[in-house]
């Protein structure tokens, strides 16, 4: 007869449906320490009891992917935002049991913000922080807990204080504040170092249940894959090498004379908002109210224009980034429902620009606008990348100046405006946008061209721009009624 000691966690989940292939192995590489935290976890999970009210916030990272093994309520979050999020559950849902789950890229890097911050605030939230001193995920560049000397595939000659500045020792910057209960370095080298951070993992949740505050667990953790080592020479290169740089042990631990939230004044539990209306909301930001979104049918919008969605392209420098948030502001202030996503990248450098635009009667879902009704094309690759995309019997206007092509397709309706050739007449060719949105709201009536024109001013300050994009706009609209 044998008892079984250890097992699979009831918090992970038996098989993972990330992909086809083996449901029963991670995406993890062998020897990663990933793994381990990962059981520690869940098995914490599973002796407090917490499965049903625990949410686990995964990172981008080599966990990015956590939420396909831990069978409890899971949340992704934007690179390095993981500790914001977290702070939002908490507060939202106080009696959930919120974890954030980060490597050292996000949590030291792009996140140090965040988590200095939660960690300042004192938010009852845990995090677990590997830091494996280097990005795995991303190919082995360095990190802000890279090693001096350390090769990383961003630092080929090894990593230079001088240069490239010190490794961060996150554990002793957070215990240096108020905010924080409890903060624990530990390592995954051996079953002692192991078990110590089993016992530290736990430990840091029972801070959160008990309503203690913040606690932070860094756990110094093996990539072998990003190190180019064997798993066991990983294990041997954090015993030697990184508890140099990075100490373990216990930081700061006031877990036992912090009392728990809700127990006294000073630990009082977060205040419930007043409930207020939206009218009371705009008086006390001395708003005004914004009236109730005019019907498109009330304002005689033919049928088919009504409720765009409107993608606009060109190149960097165009205009078209603006024209959109333009067309966004002034449908707000219309009173409809609005939306503006704008596509930055490579395009600010003179590569081509889209942004996405929503004008709505009714509450848009996604900014997204992957199957415009309205295609605003400034240039001919904008042109040609987005035809495809517009819904049949939708609106393609383009800048004939630049565009010598007709669009290919049949089932939409087209107009051609020479754009850059009416704005070079009135005075600067970048004022091309404001052709094509004059002649937009021309043939569409979508919003009235006061309403544009007061959004333009406020946009706008300086005076000679104003100018020259309200003629602009009227000379597009006149365009189009002169057609
Ligand atoms: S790259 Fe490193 S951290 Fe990422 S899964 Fe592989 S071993 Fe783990």
């Amino acid at each position: 007869m044998y008892v079984r000691a250890y097992g699979k966690p009831k918090s992970i989940y038996g098989v993972f449906e990330r992909k086809p292939g083996d449901p029963r192995t991670t995406h993890y590489c062998p020897g990663c320490g990933h793994g381990n935290v990962h059981k520690y976890i869940a098995e914490a999970i599973d002796d407090f009891g917490i499965q049903d009210r625990t949410i686990l916030v995964s990172p981008v990272g080599c966990s990015v992917f956590a939420y396909y093994y831990f069978d409890v309520g899971n949340v992704q979050a934007a690179h390095g935002r993981a500790p914001a999020v977290a702070t939002a559950i908490k507060r939202a849902r106080p009696e959930s049991i919120v974890i954030s789950y980060q490597g050292d890229g996000d949590l030291a890097a792009i996140g140090g913000n965040e988590i200095l911050h939660a960690a300042n605030r004192g938010e009852n939230i845990t995090a677990f922080f590997i830091n494996n001193a280097i990005y795995g995920m991303t190919g082995g560049q360095m990190a802000p807990t890279t090693l001096p000397g350390q090769v990383t595939t961003t630092t080929p000659m090894g990593r230079a204080p001088e240069r490239e500045g010190f490794p961060l020792r996150v554990s002793e910057l957070l215990a240096s504040l108020e905010g924080p209960t409890y903060i624990e370095r530990v390592a995954l080298f051996d079953n002692k170092s192991r078990m110590r951070a089993r016992k530290a993992i736990r430990k840091a949740i029972q801070v959160q249940l008990e309503g203690r505050g913040f606690s932070l667990v860094e756990i110094l953790s093996p990539c072998p894959t990003g190190w180019g080592m064997t798993p066991a020479q990983a294990c041997e290169w954090i015993q030697k090498e990184m508890l140099r740089y990075f100490p373990l042990g216990v930081f700061k631990d006031v877990s036992a004379t912090r009392p728990p939230i809700g127990t006294s004044a000073a630990r009082a539990p977060m205040p419930a908002l007043a409930a207020a209306s939206p009218e009371d909301i705009l008086a006390r930001l001395g708003l005004k109210g914004v009236e109730a979104a005019p019907s498109m049918h009330e304002v005689e919008i033919p049928a088919r224009y009504r409720n765009p969605r409107v993608k606009v392209a060109g190149f960097g420098g165009q205009g078209v980034l603006f024209l959109g948030r333009l067309l966004a502001e002034a449908g707000m202030r219309q009173g409809y429902h609005v939306s503006w996503l704008p596509s930055y990248g490579p395009e600010m450098r003179g590569g081509t620009a889209h942004c996405h635009v929503t004008i709505s009667t009714e509450p848009i879902a996604s900014p997204l606008v992957s199957r415009p009704s309205v295609l605003i094309a400034m240039n001919r690759p904008s042109l040609e990348r987005f035809e495809p995309e517009v819904i049949p019997s939708g609106l393609i206007l383009y800048d004939s100046s630049l565009i010598p092509v007709r669009p290919r397709r049949a089932d939409v309706e087209t107009l051609p405006v020479p754009a850059t050739q009416i704005a070079d007449h009135l005075g600067s060719v970048k004022a091309a946008n404001m052709v094509a949105l004059g002649a937009y709201l021309g043939l569409t009536r979508v919003l009235p061209i006061e309403v544009v024109i007061a959004a333009l001013e406020q946009m706008v300050e300086s005076h000679p721009l104003v100018e020259l994009n309200v003629k602009s706009l009227r000379a597009g609209l006149e365009y189009v009624s002169a057609r």
